[in-house]
This record gives C-alpha cells, structure tokens and sequence, in this order.
C-alpha cells in the first residue's frame, strides 16, 4: 500500500524546533509499504527552526505576529500536487499542526488552548477526497 506521513512523524529534523515526532507505528509502517513523506511548512518555503505558527481567525500566523498564511497554503498546495500525483492511499498525519492536524489544532492564542478543527494542508486533502487518519488515532 502507498502511504503519505506528515515528515515528523518518519523522524526527519523539520519540526518548528528543528526536531521530530519520530512515532514507532509510523516507523513500522515504513518497512511494511510505500511511504512517501511531506512536510508542508517547508515544503511552503519555511525554515528550519522556525516561530511557531496557529491559526486565528482563519488565518495562519506566526507567534510574533507575522501573517504566514500564503507560505502555508502553498506547501499545503504542494502536498495536494504530489498525492494527485501519487495517489496514496492512507495519509497519516501529525497531531494538532496547523498544517498537518486532523481532529484538533490549537486555536491561534498560542496559549495551548484546542479546537476541533483541521491544520490547511489535512483540510485541503480531506476536501479532495483523500483517506486522512491522525497518527493518534492510527491502529
Ligand atoms: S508541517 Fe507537518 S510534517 Fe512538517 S513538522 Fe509540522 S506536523 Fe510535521
């Protein structure tokens, strides 16, 4: 089976704080089938580290008040673009990003508070009909 992961999750170092979310589950998945990782931040032109970002009012932006919106939604657009191409069909998806969440995202006061609500890019696949699961909730 070919399978899409959020990059942090197969332990590549393209967490906000430069570090990963390297997850077991994620891992043995990999030996077992077709993975192709995406790390929407950077693939939306982001650096590594970078100031963490949520999203208020519909809008990404970044904790020191920066409107980071379109690179976000460009990487999110990049992610669609190679599962068009490649068509997986499982995505598997990082907790809680504002890119990559599923169930919930933070809820852009940057004081740790949640909402039941997508990150862009696992909005944008959901939209396009792609069978997304959040890594939490992976059997
Ligand atoms: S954008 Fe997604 S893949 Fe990249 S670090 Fe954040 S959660 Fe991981």
């Amino acid at each position: 089976m070919k399978i899409m992961v959020s990059a942090c999750l197969a332990g590549e170092n393209c967490k906000y704080n430069g570090g990963n979310n390297r997850n077991e589950k994620v891992i043995r998945l990999m030996a077992e089938h077709e993975v192709i990782t995406v790390c929407p931040e950077q693939m939306g032109g982001l650096p590594t580290p970078r100031v963490p970002s949520e999203i208020r009012n519909g809008v990404v932006t970044a904790k020191d008040g920066r409107i980071v919106d379109d690179a976000f939604r460009a990487g999110a657009a990049k992610c669609l673009e190679i599962a068009l191409r490649e068509r997986p069909e499982l995505v598997v998806l990082q907790s809680r990003s504002p890119s990559c969440g599923m169930n919930q995202r933070y809820d852009g006061s940057f004081s740790g508070k949640l909402v039941n609500a997508p990150g862009v890019t696992a909005q944008l696949l959901l939209e396009n009909g792609f069978r997304c699961v959040d890594v939490e909730d992976l059997e």
